[in-house]
């Protein structure tokens, strides 16, 4: 199928590995050019190599920290009119509701919900008068079924649900799309730094314990982060402009529920 985005331009954030990675990759074998972000800067830079030497599109990586002010105007700086925003950041901490103060929280719900208000408040107004956007905010699948040791991310990545669920419906007569991509577990990098904390606070090895949670899906394992991307390339494409306001779990069916 053709996704008819060839020569669109997105900004996908938090994007030299993991997930975001694999949303940017997808883009671009649709022909999309792309802004990346991330903090790290050699990895960033390497990444937007491999995708341009594959994809042949082009790809600029603005290396900053997109839940700071100064990180979020780098990044518009080199796009200032997306097509396609896709938002994503790191993840909030695990650990015990006791553990965090204040300020961890301002963080988390700096980082998974106002950071991508922000940015969709930068970009959702040159969409609607170009009649053409489409916003994907990777979230998790906390927001549908509440993780025990992730409260932060239960509670910021909520917040930021609610704020969509209004704000999608008021600009999708625009053509103007906006909706969620919740994961699962996934094999990247933050899912094999959480699986080795969990192991070792139940005192077992990792292989056994990772495992174990991958046997917990009922897909028998882990998602490969390029299932995630290819929907999410999906959901940005010209033929998905009547889906609006959704939260698509991309979990191998480990929520259970009906609906
Ligand atoms: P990952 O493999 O750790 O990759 C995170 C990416 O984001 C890296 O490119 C990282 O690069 C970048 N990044 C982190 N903080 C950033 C910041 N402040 N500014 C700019 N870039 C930043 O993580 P992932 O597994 O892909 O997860 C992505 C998101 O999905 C997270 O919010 C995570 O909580 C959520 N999620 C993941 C899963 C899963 O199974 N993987 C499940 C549910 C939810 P630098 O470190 O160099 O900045």
């Amino acid at each position: 199928m053709d996704y008819a985005i060839r020569g669109r331009k997105a900004i996908v954030c938090a994007s030299s590995q993991g997930l975001g990675k694999a949303c940017a990759r997808a883009l671009a074998l649709e022909g999309v050019d792309l802004v990346l972000n991330a903090r790290t800067r050699d990895v960033l830079e390497a990444t937007a190599e491999e995708i341009r030497r594959e994809a042949g599109v082009t790809v600029t990586p603005v290396a900053c920290d997109i839940t700071t002010p100064e990180g979020r105007a780098a990044v518009l700086a080199a796009c200032p009119q997306p097509d396609i925003l896709v938002n994503n950041a790191g993840g909030p901490p695990i650990g015990d509701f006791r553990d965090w103060d204040e300020r961890v929280w301002q963080q988390a719900v700096n980082a998974n919900m106002i950071t991508p208000i922000m940015l969709i408040r930068a970009t959702v107004d040159g969409m609607i008068a170009r009649r053409w956007g489409r916003i994907v905010n990777v979230t998790s699948r906390s927001v549908k079924a509440p993780l025990p040791d992730l409260g932060l991310s239960n509670g910021a990545r909520a917040g930021l649900t609610g704020f969509v669920a209004g704000l999608a419906r008021q600009v999708a007569k625009h053509n103007v799309t906006i909706n969620n991509l919740l994961p699962g577990p996934f094999e990247t990098a933050r899912t094999v730094d959480g699986l080795r904390k969990r192991s070792a606070k139940a005192g077992q090895d990792f292989e056994t314990f990772a495992a174990a949670r991958r046997a917990e899906v009922p897909a028998g394992r882990f998602g490969d982060p390029d299932e995630f991307g290819r929907a999410c390339a999906f959901l940005c494409s010209a033929h998905a402009g009547f889906i609006v306001g959704h939260n698509l779990l991309i979990d191998g069916g480990a929520v259970n529920a009906t609906l």
